[in-house]
């Protein structure tokens, strides 16, 4: 799946963040890169077995297969980083996640999760009533 296909799994507000959250890394020298946009329920839960996941039903799930609508993404940047561009990516996605009211993964004490961007605007339960399943 190409990086636009991935962008049109998001639901539509949540899509425009995220595109200026990749301009933001990018205006930074960064190749930033989708690799997980919407995601079925049986592969979150597959996810949680294996512990990749703290949850069985999250943001990524929202929406339908044949009409997905997630509310949470999973970036990284297209190539390694040395550990001195990794502090400067880290802090780029807090300060930008910050100016467009997301939650960034690497923000979690307990289950840190750098590549994870999601919304702040509704709670999963109010999502899930909004856009299913
Ligand atoms: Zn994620």
């Amino acid at each position: 799946m190409n990086q636009q296909e991935l962008l049109n799994q998001l639901q539509t507000n949540f899509r425009i963040k995220i595109t200026l959250l990749i301009q933001g890394l990018k205006m930074q020298g960064f190749a930033p890169h989708i690799i997980c946009a919407w995601r079925s329920e049986a592969d979150q839960l597959t996810a949680y077995k294996n512990k990749r996941s703290k949850v069985k039903f999250g943001f990524h799930n929202l929406g339908t297969e044949k009409r997905p609508r997630a509310l949470a993404v999973d970036i990284t940047n297209r190539e390694p980083l040395t550990n001195e561009e990794h502090e400067r990516w880290n802090a780029a996605c807090k300060r930008l996640a910050e100016n467009l009211d997301l939650t960034w993964g690497g923000n979690w004490p307990r289950f840190r999760d750098e590549a994870h961007f999601e919304t702040r605007a509704f709670t999963l339960r109010e999502a899930r009533r909004h856009f299913g399943p």
